[in-house]
């Protein structure tokens, strides 16, 4: 019976369990993972779990009860330390070893750690898993003073948390704009906004050069000084400063690596008995013709859904545009398609709606890419745009209360 072994315990393990489990796969697997806790759903830590608002139900992505059919074994305090590729073994941190004839690196992205005096004191804290949740959401009282460093998704929904909680927020960036690596500049100021209204002060080309702590009782950290020489007196700080794939198993196995574990469209690694998947792969995707990494759960559960369908003898699943979305102040914001390659930026809105705007990301009269908000509608026929690559009329596109799907550019009679 075939033995495969998923290493790393989040979106892409929870994904790949529940479609072997749909397709019938017969051999032996083992799950393992570090993290303590089942597969978690990561995008509700930063939002719903913070405001109390999701329980234990809907935060755990994987019930073990509803895969009976599967071989399976969870081991949930098991850290890989190596990979063995000549014995097909995977070394564990007890010193135990377990073999191999498949095996699936999901070991997703580390947190980009904080570099500086004062970083570990108490009182900053970084949001990965669970327990991180757990740790923040105990300190997130009303009326304390909360510092963001960062401003990317992360640093957003835990600043919009803070605020709906109660907590005086100032969001430190240290570029110029938000979301510098995932959003154009209208969507950046546009949140910016948003977040303002709701009271949070943002501080750009901010670098933090120190976090202090009072002299008495004398660890938690109670100000920020930047390196303009500011100080920002605080409670709590929050580090969201993005993450890098976590390739480093990989590597040491002698895999290929460049900026995650190299895997091609089916998601094999350089070695045909080992694939990788979710954030720590960098994978050709096969709609954009090009090798890309993408920190994203819906990019997780399609090569997880890839990776089954190979297991199982089936035809795997086509690549689609990536999509991506994050909710703030209960504004639900819709990303699909990549805006690389970009001429022309269009937004459009509603003449009657103060609430709901999109921003459409063209290259002559394609569509690239649409960020919404609040217009699930243009989100959702944005996506078909995109993979049908269909030309479309400008001027109707400019016009939000003509549905998307409605501005085609009229071909010639
Ligand atoms: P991120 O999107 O890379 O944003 C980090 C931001 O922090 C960047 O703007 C970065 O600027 C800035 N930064 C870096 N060093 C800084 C410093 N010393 N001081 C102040 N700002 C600094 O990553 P993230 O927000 O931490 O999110 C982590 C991961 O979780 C990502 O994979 C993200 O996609 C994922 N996530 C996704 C969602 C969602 O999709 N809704 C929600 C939460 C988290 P530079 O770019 O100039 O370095």
């Amino acid at each position: 019976m075939e033995r495969l072994v998923i290493v790393g315990g989040g979106h892409v393990a929870a994904a790949l369990l529940s479609q072997l489990q749909k397709q019938g796969y017969g051999g032996q697997i083992t799950l393992l993972s570090a993290e303590g806790t089942l597969p978690v759903n990561r995008p509700l830590l930063s939002k719903d779990y913070l405001l109390g608002k999701a329980d234990d139900s809907q935060l755990t992505l994987l019930d073990p009860q509803r895969l009976p059919d599967l071989q399976l074994d969870i081991r949930l305090d098991s850290g890989v330390c190596a990979i063995d590729r000549q014995q097909r073994r995977v070394l564990l941190q007890d010193g135990s070893s377990l073999g191999w004839d498949r095996l699936v690196l999901a070991t997703g992205a580390r947190l980009r750690q904080l570099q500086i005096p004062g970083s570990q004191l108490e009182g900053v804290c970084y949001l990965k898993t669970r327990a991180d949740a757990e740790r923040l959401r105990a300190r997130l009282r009303p009326g304390q003073r909360l510092t963001v460093i960062g401003g990317g998704f992360i640093g957003l929904e835990i600043a919009a948390s803070g605020r709906q909680l109660g907590l005086d927020v100032t969001l430190l960036e240290a570029g110029g704009r938000l979301l510098q690596r995932v959003a154009d500049a209208a969507v950046a100021e546009y949140l910016a906004g948003l977040h303002q209204q709701q009271g949070v002060e943002i501080r750009y080309h901010s670098k933090v050069a120190e976090l202090q702590a009072s002299q008495v009782p004398g660890h938690q950290v109670n100000q920020v000084l930047l390196e303009d020489g500011s100080v920002i007196p605080t409670d709590l700080v929050v580090v969201g400063i993005g993450v890098e794939p976590d390739s480093a198993l990989a590597q040491a196995a002698g895999l290929d690596c460049d900026n995650g574990v190299r895997v091609d469209a089916l998601c094999q690694t350089s070695d045909p008995a080992i694939f990788a998947a979710g954030d720590c792969a960098n994978r050709f995707n096969r709609f954009y013709q090009r090798q890309l990494r993408l920190e994203s759960v819906e990019s997780a559960q399609h090569q997880a859904a890839i990776i089954a369908a190979r297991l199982c003898q089936q035809p795997e699943p086509a690549d689609a545009p990536a999509w991506f979305w994050s909710t703030q102040y209960g504004h639900k914001l819709q990303m699909v398609g990549l805006p690389d390659g970009c001429d022309q930026v269009l937004s459009r809105q509603q003449a009657d709606s103060a609430r709901g705007v999109s921003w459409l990301y063209l290259a002559g009269n394609r569509l690239l890419a649409c960020h919404s908000l609040g217009r699930p509608a243009d989100f959702l026929q944005a996506k078909k745009l995109i993979v049908n690559a269909t030309e479309l009329d400008l001027e109707r596109l400019s016009d939000g209360d003509i549905p998307l799907n409605q501005c085609l550019q009229l071909q010639p009679a």
